[in-house]
């Protein structure tokens, strides 16, 4: 199985077991205080899980180079004495680790954050202050002492973060270095600070340590590098010393997204791919590759030497292992939906997985195995995300579990889900499901609406209720009119929808309705995604951007909501730019502040801001929210049965995907 992907990488002084990279990502819990246990369970068990490599989120090198207050630093013996915790764990296991050194730069969260020049970031608070020559040294020499802790520290190595529009980058970039001293002004004086951290990094560590550059292949933002400063900086930075270059695509500025569940699998390696010939030290790829096939793909075909997947790592810490095995089918995809992973570290809030809620909290939830419990009969009713995963959850710890649908298949709302472009990655929860019920023993009863009546007669000892939604019916006059359609029947094709739609309701499910609306019929091709979001494969312009293609509408959408302010406030923090940017690109009309009278056969008739209008349109799609729906609970409970009531059966409001599957795996029964 994948052949290329278990092929051993020679680094000359030591051997990687694989080509799988588990990717920086900072996850907050670089930040614990006292001890890193939580850490170290973390990548202990990604070790188990058997990745060849893996790299820290970003540690910085000084405090100035923080990426948020008291973030994560290594300065100290005392502070490389914590990580001993970490890297032990993972030499246990089998595996190696590197430390990202990251300094923020002017993407810092603090009032002091320094850059080559003082331009403020357009996704920052601040205006950075100007770095003087002397501090531009010494933060050279606080890289090198950083790699010098970390080794002290049991690191095999460290990834030197030169990408994704952090301080090196933002020096060797024309857009952010507007300096004309040794430091800045043309090609040559702006990457002498890369080129001299490096020189200074491998003189401090020696000759047999990992040390990786992370490079910005393709900047993504105006005034980036050029192909031709891309190849200059990589063929510098390898006769620096440097083990590896890792592949960096996109500042966090850049207004294209380039990890977003939408943007199809694999759609940066041929980035990568140009700079194979260039440079002899082996290069890793990344970006949306989250299935050992395609890895296997693109190092087979010669595209890169390595493949880097973090989040893929996050869904399923076993990834390596069941690939090696012949269970990819068991793989825990990663879908691309940043919900519970970078949305969470955005928001300051513990991250997790929506997938795999067991992410990061491996010290706080235990995996299954450890939880053998006293067989219970136990029936799970509905088989959408809730259901799935408490099934699977209760069977894994050892009970009989009966598993009702009244569909003729499993998913719940995966499967309206699933139908939306760019989401076709829920197929894979599906899939991964759809084997675990099999690998767990789960007994599936499809076609089969559960009865208080006959879950009392089978003498089940616990039910648990995970009937999810109903889609909400607003009080609206003429909400029965055949121009009314709900969102499932748009969805799923129930009923034709014409060439003039009014959305009511602006949630994730109205978003969905109207890119599945107003997506072209040839659609997911990579050639498709960089035409739309102005991707220049010719590389002509500096950062590797064009304008994008103009889009020919495919139908005339407006989404509403009756509260005031921004459309789609809610979207996901990091995903949610980019659903508005495609939709109005598509012309996609979004409006707030509306009221809604009457749907007839003129359209719907409404207020916005305060003035009367109608909307002359075909149909209206109905997606105000939904509404928790768990008739069997009274009698169920009246009878004296166990009942446990999770996800959308639970509580609707504010009901994703993300709360139903933690709820399914922390059912107590
Ligand atoms: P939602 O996020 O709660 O949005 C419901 C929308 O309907 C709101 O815009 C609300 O706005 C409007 N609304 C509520 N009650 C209404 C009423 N009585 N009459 C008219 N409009 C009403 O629900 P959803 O869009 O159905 O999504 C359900 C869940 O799935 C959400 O938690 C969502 O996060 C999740 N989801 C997430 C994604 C994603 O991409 N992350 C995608 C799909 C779904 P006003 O009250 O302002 O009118
Ligand atoms: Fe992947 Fe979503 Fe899990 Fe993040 S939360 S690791 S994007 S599945």
């Amino acid at each position: 199985m994948y052949p290329h992907l278990f092929s051993p990488l020679d680094l000359g002084f030591t051997t990687l077991k694989n080509r799988m990279l588990m990717g920086s990502m900072h996850t907050g819990l670089e930040e614990e205080k006292g001890n890193l246990t939580r850490l170290a369970a973390y990548f202990a068990e990604r070790a188990k899980g058997g990745v060849g490599l893996m790299v820290t989120g970003g540690i910085a090198p000084n405090r100035q180079g923080w990426l948020m207050p008291f973030g994560a630093k290594m300065t100290s013996s005392a502070e490389a004495r914590k990580h001993q915790m970490v890297t032990t764990a993972v030499h246990e296991h089998g595996s190696k680790i590197c430390m990202q050194i990251l300094h923020a730069g002017r993407y810092a969260a603090h009032p002091f954050l320094i850059a080559p020049s003082a331009i403020q970031a357009p996704i920052s608070p601040f205006k950075p202050w100007k770095m003087s020559g002397r501090l531009i040294r010494a933060t050279i020499a606080d890289f090198a002492n950083a790699a010098a802790y970390a080794r002290e520290g049991g690191y095999d190595g460290i990834e030197i973060m030169g990408s994704e529009g952090y301080l090196i980058n933002q020096f060797i970039a024309p857009r952010t270095n507007q300096r004309d001293d040794e430091w800045g002004g043309d090609f040559e004086r702006r990457i002498r600070f890369p080129l001299e951290i490096m020189k200074a990094v491998r003189a401090k560590v020696g000759p047999d340590f990992i040390v990786i550059f992370r490079v910005s292949m393709l900047d993504l933002v105006e005034n980036g590098s050029t192909w031709e400063e891309v190849v200059a900086l990589a063929q510098a930075i390898e006769r620096a010393g440097a083990t590896m270059i890792n592949t960096g695509i996109g500042w966090h500025e850049a207004r294209v997204p380039t990890i977003a569940t939408l943007v199809p699998r694999g759609a940066y390696a041929w980035v990568t791919e140009r700079l194979m010939e260039a440079v002899n030290v082996p290069l890793i790829t990344s970006n949306r590759i989250n299935t050992p096939e395609k890895a296997e793909e693109i190092i087979a075909s010669g595209m890169a030497h390595m493949v880097s997947m973090a989040r893929p790592f996050l869904a399923d810490p076993y990834f390596a292992e069941k690939a090696r095995t012949g269970k990819s089918h068991l793989i825990n995809t990663c879908i691309g939906c940043n919900q519970a992973c970078l949305d969470h570290v955005f928001a300051r809030k513990e991250p997790s997985c929506l997938v795999n809620p067991r992410a990061c909290r491996e010290t706080i939830i235990p995996p299954v195995a450890q939880e053998k419990e006293t067989r219970k009969k136990i029936a799970v009713i509905g088989a959408g995300p809730a259901g799935l995963s408490a099934a699977t959850e209760l069977a894994g710890r050892g009970h009989e579990v009966h598993l009702f649908e009244s569909g003729s298949e499993i998913g719940g709302q995966f499967n309206i889900a699933k139908r939306i472009p760019g989401k076709e990655e829920f197929y894979e929860t599906l899939r991964y499901y759809q084997n675990l019920i099999r690998e767990t023993g789960v007994v599936l009863h499809l076609n089969t609406r559960a009865t208080a009546t006959a879950l009392i007669e089978q003498q089940f000892s616990d039910v648990v209720l995970a009937t999810g939604v109903v889609p909400r019916t607003p009080t609206i006059e003429g909400i029965n009119h055949p121009k009314a359609i709900s969102y499932i029947d748009a969805i799923l094709g129930n009923k034709p929808v014409g060439n003039k739609v009014a959305i009511i309701g602006a949630g994730g499910i109205g978003f969905d309705t109207a890119t599945l609306l107003t997506t072209p019929k040839e659609h997911g091709s990579i050639q498709e995604y960089q035409a739309e979001w102005g991707i220049d494969t010719t590389y002509t312009n500096r950062g590797g951007i064009i304008r994008p293609a103009k889009q020919t509408p495919v139908r005339q959408v407006v989404i509403l909501q009756r509260s005031k302010g921004k459309v789609g406030a809610k979207l996901g923090k990091t995903t949610g730019w980019a659903h508005r940017i495609a939709l109005k690109n598509r012309g996609v009309q979004m409006l707030d502040d509306v009221q809604y009278h009457k749907i007839d056969d003129l359209g719907l008739h409404v207020t916005i801001k305060g003035e009367a209008q109608v909307l002359e349109v075909d149909h209206v799609i109905i997606c105000a929210g939904q509404e928790s729906l768990r008739e069997l609970l009274e009698p169920l409970t009246s009878a004296g049965v166990r009942v446990q009531v999770i996800g959308g059966a639970k509580e609707a409001a504010e009901l994703d995907a993300k709360r139903a599957i933690e709820d399914g795996i922390l059912v107590n029964v």
